[in-house]
């Protein structure tokens, strides 16, 4: 008998018909033997809806303990619903919120850490012969407050559930079939991927695929958490996310990913001596903004320019961050850019082969597009660009590495 998570997302549980068909999948699967554990989202829309309402009365930063109140409440919903349809089947089934399946986080509301999860409470009720329904993206500090995992945050919730279980397998069951050499919306020849290694889909994750929350894929690598991501609506395999020794990877790059949710602060002659970055960065990350990008220039004449990306809510912030620190580091203006996307090429097999960098740079100026910033690591190569040309940068990215490559054994034939 194996042990299965299964976590649904919000288009597919986002009519009344689609939470039927989830539990009649979940159902199945109970009775072929296995014991059932699914961890579901809100009603797709439905924390949309909620932040945008928290907008409306709480203004642009909500007070976060009342907003995690409110936003959490999407998914007790859903529990609730898929409980009674999976019951209506005939097969006994369990909610439960985030206090009640001791699902403990630290306090930081918006974006908790988990800490802890009772496991053996949700036990008990599987060697009942019931199927256990969590709440997804919610949890609860030792306060006893609702916290929230941040956006997508349920797939975290559905990993540390199958961790703390041991679980055989965390299936991922989404609107589309699996992991995507691009996004399936964006590259219409973009292709499923048969297996990724941890380590790429982490970066392809947090370089804007949201298939996954980035969270979820650390967690699932620290634990040895093996994720099936699969389609909500048919069988048949999806992508199975492995430990690197396992996904045979053969393609240099695997996937081209996108992120037009960042802006762009450039810091205009700031004075060259030591400590000048850290006067500018301090007050940011005092203030909870994680930077991206760094880029300084070689300076020139005592100055130099120096250009950071942060995520764009806190774009109009972070300039004023900047501005209150420019004068003391005897900088002469700070510019900012909220128009801007940055498109990044992922693989494992970038560390053996040479060359990739410059051959993204020469599609992309082969469309006219011009390059504002770069970036790299051992796995991927990221430039900011235009926002407006972000789309047609992501297809001829994905053209130049994927379309005519050679499927290898880490790819779907
Ligand atoms: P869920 O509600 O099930 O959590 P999400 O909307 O969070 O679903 O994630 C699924 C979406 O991720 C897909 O609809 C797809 O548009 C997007 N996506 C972005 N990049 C990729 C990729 N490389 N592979 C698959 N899907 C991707
Ligand atoms: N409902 C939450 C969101 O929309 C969490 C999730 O779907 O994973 O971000
Ligand atoms: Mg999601």
């Amino acid at each position: 008998m194996a042990l299965i998570v299964q976590k649904f997302g919000g288009t597919s549980v986002g009519d009344a018909a689609r939470i039927r068909n989830v539990a009649e999948r979940v159902v199945a699967t109970r009775r072929a033997g296995n014991q059932v554990v699914v961890v579901v989202s809100a009603m797709g829309g439905e924390t949309d809806a909620l932040v945008d309402l928290a907008r409306q009365l709480g203004g642009e930063r909500p007070d976060p303990r009342e907003y995690d109140a409110l936003v959490s409440t999407g998914e007790q919903k859903t529990i609730a619903l898929l409980s009674m349809a999976v019951q209506a089947l005939g097969v006994p089934a369990r909610s439960f919120t985030a206090a009640q399946m001791g699902m403990r986080t630290d306090g930081a509301h918006t974006r908790a850490r988990i800490e802890s999860f009772d496991a053996d409470r949700i036990r008990k009720v599987l060697d009942e012969g019931a199927v256990a329904v969590l709440a997804g993206f919610q949890g609860t500090d030792d306060e006893g407050n609702v916290t929230t995992l941040g956006r997508g945050g349920s797939d975290t919730s559905a990993v540390a559930a199958a961790a703390a279980l041991g679980a055989d397998v965390c299936e991922i069951y989404t609107d589309v079939d699996g992991v995507f050499t691009g996004d399936p919306r964006w590259v219409p020849t973009a292709r499923k991927l048969g297996r990724v290694a941890y380590d790429e889909m982490l970066e392809m994750a947090s370089l804007g695929a949201k298939v996954l929350q980035t969270r979820s894929v650390k967690f699932a690598k620290r634990y040895g958490v093996r994720l099936h991501v699969r389609s909500a609506f048919h069988e048949g395999e999806g992508t199975w996310v492995v430990p690197e020794e396992e996904a045979m990877e053969e393609l240099v790059v695997s996937g081209v990913t996108y992120n037009t949710k960042e802006a762009k602060v450039r810091v205009v002659g700031v004075k060259d001596y030591p400590g000048a970055a850290a006067a500018l960065f301090t007050p940011l990350s005092d203030a909870g903004i994680v930077v991206d990008m760094i880029i300084q220039n070689v300076s020139e004449d005592g100055s130099t320019d120096l250009t950071f990306t942060l995520p764009r809510e806190f774009y109009e912030r972070g300039v004023e961050l900047a501005t209150a620190t420019a004068e003391s580091i005897g900088a002469r203006s700070v510019e900012g850019d909220d128009d801007i996307a940055k498109v990044s090429v992922v693989g494992l097999g970038m560390k053996d082969h040479a060359g990739v960098a410059t051959r993204m740079f020469r599609a992309l100026a082969d469309q006219s597009i011009n390059i504002q910033l770069i970036s790299t690591s051992e796995i991927k190569v990221s430039v900011i660009i235009e926002e407006k040309y972000a789309e047609r940068a992501v297809r001829a990215l994905h053209h130049e590495f994927l379309d005519s490559g050679s499927a290898g054994p880490a790819e779907e034939s």
